[in-house]
């Protein structure tokens, strides 16, 4: 598939990320499918891309005439949209058994030519790809958070991904102004498998009573130059979906290196899941 022939996109799974992946592919002119639980969930999830666009209007960034425009191309919808997409990107939660599922029911409802891509975070893209009669044309197409805002875009080559597939999820990326990097298919990929080590390692010094939590944040803001500590970024992330991460991790590499923090499974019981629920390692207002 061209990229140029790449005129309707399917996104499935409304959340964070499916939501920033909407905006994205409609700012770059390509009708959306916004598919979730139920159109009504989907639906909220438009509602919030328009919030957060109506924002970057009153900044001046963006003007309320191109924002209709992107919104106009971004449908609220239900699996009756497979049948007319040329891609469908999963973004749902990071759970394997729900992931299989949905890429088997998205590999029945698609056109035969269509990609079928995830954004999961570390799951096997091989794996996930089995599942379904094309994992020729199945690949890990793995945004950043805040999608609208993260340059980067992390492809992923499943054991069975075809030279033409990742070209086009190059060429993909690229028209959605992204810069790619190129992981092989092991558990967290390239970025998490750097990245979640670290947040892991935080909950662990806050543990112990290393340090405080601003204090660890403040450490890797100042210490490290990054734009976001440890915890504070795992708030941003979403505490179940680092969780996750890392038992896969732990499971699949097989090493206790990468064991999850109980402080981190601990906030998940509890429902604290970050800045999406209002509450994880800090505590957020409506504003965030
Ligand atoms: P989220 O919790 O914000 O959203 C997950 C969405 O999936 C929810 O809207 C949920 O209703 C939906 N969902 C669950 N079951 C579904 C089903 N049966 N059918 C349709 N939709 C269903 O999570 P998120 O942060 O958006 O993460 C989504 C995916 O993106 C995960 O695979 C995650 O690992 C990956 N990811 C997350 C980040 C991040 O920083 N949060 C970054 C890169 C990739």
């Amino acid at each position: 598939m061209l990229t140029s022939e790449i005129a309707r996109v399917v996104v499935l799974g409304a959340g964070q990320m499916g939501a920033g992946i909407a905006e994205v592919c409609a700012a770059a002119g390509i009708a959306v499918s916004l598919v979730d639980v139920s159109t009504e969930r989907a639906t909220a999830s438009k509602a919030g891309i328009e919030k957060r666009l109506a924002r970057v209007v009153a900044k001046g960034k963006l003007d309320a005439d191109t924002v209709r425009a992107l919104l106009a191309r971004i449908e609220p919808a239900d699996a009756s949209s497979y049948a007319s997409a040329d891609v469908l990107v999963e973004a749902a939660t990071e759970q394997r058994d729900l992931k299989a599922r949905l890429l088997v029911e998205a590999d029945q409802g698609l056109p035969e030519r269509a990609l079928l891509l995830t954004n999961t975070s570390s799951l096997s893209v091989t794996w996930l790809a089995a599942q379904t009669k094309r994992p020729d044309r199945v690949a890990g197409m793995h945004f950043m958070n805040p999608v609208p805002l993260m340059k980067l875009v992390e492809i992923v080559r499943g054991l069975q991904s075809s030279a033409e597939t990742l070209e086009a999820v190059k060429g993909l990326a690229e028209r959605l102004g992204k810069t790619v990097i190129h992981s092989e298919d092991r558990p967290g990929f390239l970025v998490n498998r750097m990245l979640v080590p670290l947040m892991n390692e935080a909950c662990f010094a806050l543990e112990e009573g290393l340090g405080s939590a601003p204090d660890i944040d403040t450490g890797a803001r100042l210490g490290l130059n990054d734009p976001l500590g440890p915890l504070e970024l795992a708030d941003l992330v979403g505490l179940d979906t680092v969780l996750a991460i890392c038992e896969i991790l732990h499971r699949d590499f097989g090493d206790d290196k990468y064991r999850p923090a109980s402080t981190l499974r601990n906030l998940v019981a509890a429902g604290w899941l970050g800045k999406k629920t209002g509450r994880g390692f800090y505590r957020y207002d409506a504003d965030g």
